[in-house]
């Protein structure tokens, strides 16, 4: 009989193996975010719609098109968040946390929400990790956060990743640009999607955004020949530029300034970067971020600098596992017991569940059953409690890795697992 539920469409169940490679992955992270000196933030799965459509921009497709809204039994219109910052910054300012000190570095981790049409790593419920630096507008800042997102991907195991840069200046800087983008794209008017004539009008840079596979082929055969938004930056935003280039020179980041990198949200200044893996087809960006000076701002807060991140976890899972990243589980131990040892390996293999991953029946099974339920498990450590050794105070410890079986006093069996597991 098939089931009469499914999981609703774009969103995902994890079962116990794949969630034990999300585990291996964000503890890996939490490592880096921690040597970094970042302190986690966690804010409410929904906000006040009005929150995102503010800092997003009203014409930005998540605000437009992809956006959870709903209003509540109060009311009240909110919605799910379709990403992290809008929230962690409202969360600063309501908490005073700028008045604490100058610089904040922030991380969270968590669901995020798009409508969007699902389809292989692109879904209406998804993974980001985001990290902020907020209250520092030193070009220093941003090489912070570049080599943060960088060694975040390296401790994944990604050590071939190119990061694309790039300057989107100002929003003054950004409507001058956009009218000569505007002019160049207007002979191919006819050949953009809806979607993207629309843009045009409204706010063109979307447009080199724009994931239709007929604008890209308009874009592509473009190339070179659009203006740069560089060229249209102030000398205060090209200096901090080339500050944030020399700095990622010194760090050793391999990097590539990419003339057509926009984000898809308003708040971005100066810098923005993203990295893409082209062996995940169209939905290729993994993770972007960028300076958002005026955000806080627009929240009703003082001028305050910013610079962030987030990064699609389901894509980075998914290009972790095609590449064979993803981590075996730890060693395991399964502990057989006979007739009349049973209620002392009841004890004992809750002591080594303490330091240990341990397997036992629970069933009251036969020796044969649990031979058979140890092999099929693929535990490294086979331990066999059998009648004559345990009362002689030893078991028999067979490691698979060696093949070696050898008796072993109890007291001493979890510092002889211990030294076989880190040797
Ligand atoms: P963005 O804020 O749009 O730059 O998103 C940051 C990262 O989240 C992207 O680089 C993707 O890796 C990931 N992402 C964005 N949208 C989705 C989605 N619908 N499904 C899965 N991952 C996504």
């Amino acid at each position: 009989m098939a089931p009469r539920h499914q999981a609703p469409r774009g969103t995902r169940d994890l079962l116990p193996e794949e969630s034990a490679r999300w585990r291996v992955a964000e503890s890996r992270a939490h490592g880096v975010l921690e040597r970094y000196g970042y302190g986690e933030m966690r804010t409410p799965m929904f906000e006040d719609f009005e929150l995102y459509a503010r800092t997003s921009g009203e014409s930005s497709d998540v605000v437009q098109k992809e956006m959870y809204r709903f209003t509540d039994l109060g009311d009240r219109e909110l919605a799910l968040r379709p990403e992290f910052t809008a929230g962690v910054m409202r969360a600063f300012l309501e908490h005073g946390l700028g008045g604490r000190a100058r610089v904040h570095r922030l991380w969270s981790m968590g669901s995020v929400f798009r409508y969007g049409r699902p389809q292989k790593g692109r879904y209406r419920q998804f993974s980001q990790l985001n990290c902020e630096l907020v209250g520092s507008a030193a070009p220093g800042a941003d090489v912070e956060m570049i080599s943060l997102f960088v060694d975040l991907y390296e401790a994944w195991g990604f050590t071939d990743l190119t990061v694309k840069v790039n300057s989107v200046g100002q929003p003054g800087s950004r409507r001058e640009y956009g009218d000569r983008l505007r002019a160049a794209l207007a002979p191919h008017f006819d050949r953009l999607s809806d979607d993207s004539r629309r843009r045009l009008e409204q706010n063109p840079l979307r447009v080199l955004d724009s994931k239709d596979e007929g604008d890209l082929a308009v874009l592509g055969k473009l190339a070179g020949k659009l203006p740069h938004m560089l060229d249209t930056v102030s000398a205060e935003d090209r200096a901090h530029w080339d500050a944030v280039l020399d700095g990622l020179g010194a760090a050793g980041i391999r990097h590539e300034v990419d003339h057509g990198l926009v984000r898809g949200l308003d708040y971005y200044t100066r810098t923005a970067f993203e990295v893409h893996d082209a062996s995940l087809g169209a939905q290729s960006a993994l993770g972007g971020g960028g300076r958002y000076d005026g955000l806080i701002e627009q929240l009703g807060g003082p001028p305050t600098p910013g610079v962030g991140f987030a990064i699609g976890l389901d894509r980075t899972l998914l290009l972790m596992e095609e590449r064979g990243l993803t981590t075996e589980s730890p060693d395991a131990v399964c502990v057989v017991a006979m007739d009349g040892t049973r209620s002392g390996v009841i004890a004992m293999v809750r002591e080594l569940r303490k330091r240990f991953r341990v397997e036992s029946d629970i069933e009251a099974r036969g020796f044969g059953a649990q031979m058979k339920s140890a092999g099929k498990s693929g535990a490294r450590f086979l331990v066999i409690a059998g009648e004559d050794e345990w009362k002689r105070g030893e078991v028999a410890l067979k490691d698979s890795r060696t093949g070696e079986q050898k008796a072993v006093k109890r007291v001493a069996l979890a510092d002889e697992l211990a030294t076989r597991m880190n040797g």
